[in-house]
């Protein structure tokens, strides 16, 4: 592992409460083993506050979004609670769904599963993931082999109730993550079909990371008396993000994007892109430009962008260029710095998207791009976070009237290594010199559809608009949900970093 890399891991801890150890709970010595396994010590707030609560098997409404160990906090006391009933029988019959955990997307569910499973390895309880997009076939398998704790998106689980591949007559607690992603992405319908078919006495935990109209509806209609349970607001975490925004030539971003990649030697990054082939587009360009990137939107394959994630966690690449929809439910917590090639078209997008990095008490840095055309979004960032940005240029990349694309897109840097920095070398300067006219025009064309309005573009892209295809894909999600309020730290613009001055890892 690189320093680089075990910085970011070590900066990555989520924040526990050091007064309280696991063992405080009466939790099973199976269920502390795995927790030992993991090198887990103490619960992190969320999970010191649900435990407790959910032991007693008191619904729960909680404030919380990935990133602050919420997941343990709910599968934790749910793996005590099913232990009554583990046992080793081979019988299906004796391995009924007793928990079920429903997750907005289908990374988020795939994260859950894996972490119930960990929490799970030294009992005899069974658990597995269904999600749409990849073969129903080894679900059907998991599932008729008698599994108690069962993580689903929306979709696929309805699939297998019409299937009747699955019963949910004996499911004795439901977990709804993301409430409020999964209502963002029309998923409440599909809610109330799963809800009808539970028996009506079970515990219900809701956990969102805001709380609309909407949302308090929902828990109105299907918790009991809950325990409201919250920690720091959604976009609490901000608050240690710098937030940079770079005024430059709309046909030089994704050369800006590889400077500036190049220029902090960042390893570890997510830069969200507006449109799926604007993502691929980026990522592509980052390659030619010698960075490990990969991008990932809603028409990979479930498997592509599974192993991309997978890759990327593993450090085998260092940009993920993703869309707001595909990058949903990310565990990525160590995430250093967060790029925007496009301003988000929703200014909540902003806000989660920032929110990707800075995470559990670590800092980070959110660099956005924008063109002036793209001042409207701007402004209507500044109004959502109250703050008026300082529009920074970056030197070279900003359009100049008379400038051929060729000039704008290369930065004379105070080094002399021009925009490819350290990994570009070894590629043609008539490469590099020539993508920005030919490459980034084209890019721009294709990546932007105009709307009736002239102004605001398409903003969701159409795969998240297709309607439901029962054994295709169970995600169907526009963009939007997104933490919103709270303070967010003054930008700083570090252009002494960009300029080869101060390395930020
Ligand atoms: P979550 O919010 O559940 O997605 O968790 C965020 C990250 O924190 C995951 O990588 C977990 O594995 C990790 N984590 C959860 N609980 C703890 C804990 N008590 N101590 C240390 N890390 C934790």
């Amino acid at each position: 592992m690189s320093d680089t890399q075990s910085e970011i891991q070590a900066e990555a801890a989520v924040p526990t409460t050091p007064s309280v150890r696991f063992a405080d709970f009466g939790l099973s010595p199976d269920i502390l083993r795995a927790l030992s396994d993991q090198g887990y010590v103490h619960p992190t707030p969320i999970q010191a506050e649900a435990i407790p609560i959910v032991l007693q098997g008191r619904d729960v409404m909680g404030a919380a979004q990935t990133g602050t160990g919420k997941t343990a906090g709910f599968s934790l006391p749910i793996i005590q609670l099913l232990l009554a009933h583990a046992n080793t029988s081979a019988s299906p019959a004796r391995h009924p769904v007793r928990a079920l955990i429903l997750t907005p997307t289908r990374e988020l569910a795939d994260q859950v599963a894996d972490n119930v499973k960990a929490y799970c390895r030294h009992t005899p309880l069974r658990s597995t993931v269904v999600f749409g997009g990849v073969d129903i076939a080894p679900q059907i398998a998991a599932l008729r082999s008698g599994i108690e704790i069962v993580i689903a998106t929306p979709g696929r689980l309805l699939d297998h109730v019409q299937q009747k591949t699955v019963n949910l007559s004996q499911t004795q607690i439901l977990v709804m993550d993301e409430a409020d992603r999964m209502l963002d992405m029309g998923f409440l319908p599909d809610l109330q079909r799963i809800i009808n078919l539970l028996p009506k006495e079970r515990q219900n935990l809701m956990f969102s990371a805001t709380f609309s109209g909407e949302i308090k509806k929902l828990a109105g209609t299907f918790l009991k008396n809950p325990v409201t349970i919250e920690v720091a607001r959604s976009n609490a975490t901000a608050d240690n993000v710098t937030q940079t925004m770079y005024r430059v030539d709309e046909q030089t971003k994704a050369q800006a994007v590889s400077f500036i990649i190049n220029e902090r030697k960042l390893k570890q990054v997510i830069v969200f892109s507006n449109t799926k082939i604007g993502a691929s587009k980026l990522a592509r360009h980052l390659e030619n430009e010698g960075v490990k990137a990969s991008a990932i939107h809603g028409d990979k394959t479930q498997n592509e962008r599974m192993a991309a994630l997978e890759a990327f966690k593993q450090g085998e690449i260092e940009v993920l260029v993703a869309t707001d929809v595909a990058a949903r439910g990310l565990d990525i917590a160590e995430l250093p710095c967060v790029i925007n090639f496009d301003l988000p078209y929703n200014a909540e997008d902003y806000v989660h998207r920032i929110g990707r990095t800075g995470r559990a008490g670590a800092s980070g840095d959110a660099i956005s791009l924008y063109a002036d055309k793209d001042e409207r979004l701007l402004v209507d960032i500044e109004k959502m976070i109250k703050y008026k940005f300082v529009r920074a240029e970056l030197t070279g990349f900003v359009a100049k009237p008379s400038s051929s694309p060729e000039r704008s897109g290369r930065r004379e840097g105070t080094d002399g290594r021009g925009e490819r920095g350290e990994r570009g070398e070894g590629r043609s300067d008539s490469r590099s010199a020539s993508s920005p006219s030919s490459r980034s025009q084209q890019h721009t064309r294709s990546a932007y559809t105009s709307t009736p309005t002239g102004g605001r573009r398409e903003k969701i892209d159409p795969w998240f608009l297709k309607p439901y295809e029962p054994t295709a894909s169970a995600d169907v999600p526009p963009e939007a949900a997104a933490p919103a309020g709270g303070s967010i730290k003054s930008p700083k613009v570090k252009l002494a970093a960009l300029l080869g001055g101060v390395p930020k890892s």
